[in-house]
């Protein structure tokens, strides 16, 4: 009956909680990241290594998954084009309806949105992309005021804050200017 593949890295087995409510396991797992981790301009690489503390608690009509995932993160900025480096720190929650809870309809408000386990088995993937992609800039910058690239010529302005294609600083002010650039 079910379409999980219990050996898949993001599925778990809740088997052993017995539906006991009040059964919890804890759990540190780190799985590689499927493709299209994030968004496009920021993700975390296929393959690199996902940290995940999880807690699976039996309840009521379900289990409670709570814990955090960790990742690196790969990207460019978008004013820049800079490669970017960085790591992503989620915090993970949802409940999980057995699937014969939803099936009876016990749960009809809940029961189109809310995740469900298949038999025992918990995908967890849909959930850490959620929480990934919620928890990303939607335009990363390498630094929070990257002034971008010039217009004219492409130049990378953080690496230039002086760029300019104006007429040259006039030598009698240059030292004034070299000045100023000290204090700042
Ligand atoms: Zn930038
Ligand atoms: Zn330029």
């Amino acid at each position: 009956m079910s379409s999980l593949d219990p050996r898949a890295p993001f599925v778990l087995d809740t088997r052993e909680l017995g539906r006991r409510p009040g059964a919890q396991r804890e759990l540190s797992i780190s799985v590689p990241a499927p493709a299209e981790l994030g968004i496009e301009v920021l993700h975390v690489p296929e393959g690199e290594q996902v940290q995940l503390d999880l807690r699976i608690e039996s309840v009521m009509d379900g289990v409670l998954l709570t814990g955090t995932a960790e990742a690196a993160l790969e990207g460019e900025c978008t004013r820049c084009l800079e490669p970017i480096e960085d790591e992503i720190f989620v915090d993970l929650q949802e409940l999980y309806l057995y699937d014969d809870v939803t099936r009876d309809g016990a749960d009809e408000e809940l029961g189109d949105e809310a995740s469900t386990l298949e038999g025992d088995l918990l995908d967890l993937e849909p959930l850490l992309r959620d929480a990934v992609v919620l928890a990303l800039p939607f335009q990363p910058l390498c630094q929070d005021d990257c002034p971008g690239l010039c217009i004219d010529c492409g130049a990378r302005l953080a690496d230039e804050p002086d760029h300019t294609h104006e007429a040259p600083i006039d030598p009698r002010w240059a030292g004034l200017t070299a000045l100023k650039q000290d204090q700042d």
